[in-house]
């Protein structure tokens, strides 16, 4: 192997005394993704290493962009630490860039390499002064800033640096659940989630026959999205159809929305309860529709004493669809299926709902037994990220 990959940590650097216990849980994870390759994959508390072979640098490189918790990365050329061998790399890999204005910067981690660090500086600018036409020293602003790191027995040459995923490494925190309808925000409010570290389990709120199977099976889709920022996803899907039955049976047609999305947040705070979840994360965003105004928010949070998190809260559309472009997920989520918050929509939704009126509409019917039945019933699935995973087909 003559090439490695150097990650750093970025704002994992910034924990302290929990600094090991994120490179460990990023290096786990980085493990993991690449268990198809042949790699060697070695840490310290300022970067990692990741060696391979020259065939897989693409496919390893597009794992790696979705693995959270690395800053940036470079790829840097392996060589002997060995003047002559050092100069001969150094010349053929730099002939085949385009630049015009060049820096070295060498460090010597190994003393007993007998070239001081300035003096190698000179040796390395020099051979390619005089070996490549038009290029200049610029030690302020160069094009490329070339790194020789001469350490015991090898040497780092690189130049560009990549961006990382950037957050910390999933898993640092524990699960939460996320609400995740086929729509275009809860995949984007998930992937932020995970991109804080957050482990996740999904619950999916179907109403067969009033919502498809093929509702569901995009919702299967996302996960197989999601899933490529973590381990595994397990999917909980709930059924609604009676409960929502009930509602619209029951309640003021204004209250439904709020009535129903009340209903989901109980029993999202079981399903919690069941799966070990701390948090529930979902896709709101302020004023976005009647049920995401402060008010209606308030109203429906009142249910539950578990922490909501909402990525989404402050963001505008345009802004969440172009993570959803990012991550993949957009031209999933328009595949225009109903979901169950969309089959019977009022004409007139309460934008400044009231809990006393909830509680009285709620009073209507045992919402109780009904919402036990269905975390009872619940079916999960779980969707991992192999290739051919039984759900891969989907879509
Ligand atoms: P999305 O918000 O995902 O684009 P949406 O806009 O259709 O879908 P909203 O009506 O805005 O959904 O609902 C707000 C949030 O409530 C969603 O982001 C999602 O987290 C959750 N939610 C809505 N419907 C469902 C469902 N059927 N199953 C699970 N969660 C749901
Ligand atoms: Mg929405």
């Amino acid at each position: 192997m003559d090439k490695v990959i150097l990650i750093k940590y970025g704002e994992l650097s910034t924990k302290k005394g929990n600094r090991n216990f994120f490179i460990n849980t990023l290096y786990k994870n980085i493990s993991r993704k690449l268990v198809n390759y042949e790699v060697n994959i070695h840490k310290d508390r300022a970067r990692m290493y990741i060696e391979f072979l020259d065939k897989d640098l693409d496919s390893i490189i597009s794992i790696i962009d979705k693995v959270f918790g690395i800053h940036t990365y470079n790829i840097a050329n392996i060589v002997e630490s060995d003047d002559s061998k050092i100069q001969e790399c150094l010349l053929e890999v730099i002939s085949k860039e385009k630049f015009n204005t060049f820096k070295i910067d060498v460090k010597r981690s190994d003393k007993s390499f007998p070239i001081h660090s300035q003096d190698y500086n000179r040796v390395l600018a020099s051979l390619l002064l005089k070996n490549i036409n038009n290029i200049s020293v610029d030690v302020h602003n160069p094009d490329l800033l070339i790194k020789v790191e001469i350490r015991e027995g090898e040497t780092f040459i690189y130049y560009k640096s990549y961006q990382g995923s950037g957050g910390y490494p999933v898993g640092t925190q524990p699960k939460g659940l996320l609400m995740l309808s086929g729509g275009i925000d809860s995949p984007v409010s998930g992937y932020l989630a995970l991109k804080r570290g957050v482990v996740l389990d999904c619950v999916y709120f179907e109403a067969i026959p009033h919502t498809s199977i093929e509702a569901r099976n995009k919702v299967i889709s996302l996960c197989k999205k999601l899933v490529l920022y973590c381990d595994k996803i397990n999917l909980h899907i709930v059924n609604f159809t009676p409960i929502q039955e009930e509602i619209y049976k029951n309640c003021r047609e204004d209250y439904v929305i709020t009535i129903m999305r009340r209903m989901m947040y109980r029993i999202s705070e079981r399903l919690s309860h069941k799966y070990n979840c701390h948090v529930i994360v979902n896709g709101e965003s302020i004023g976005q529709v009647a049920s995401q105004t402060l008010t209606s928010m308030e109203v429906i949070n009142s249910v539950t004493n578990m922490p909501v998190i909402r990525p989404l809260a402050c963001f505008d559309k345009l802004e969440i669809m172009d993570i959803a472009r990012k991550i993949d997920t957009y031209d999933i989520s328009i595949i225009p299926y109903e979901d169950c918050c969309t089959v019977f929509v009022p004409r007139h939704p309460v934008i400044n709902p009231r809990i006393d009126r909830c509680i009285c509409e709620e009073e209507k019917f045992d919402y109780n037994t009904l919402i036990e039945k269905a975390v009872e019933d619940v079916n999960t699935i779980v969707i991992d990220d192999s290739e051919d995973s039984e759900f891969s087909d989907i879509l």
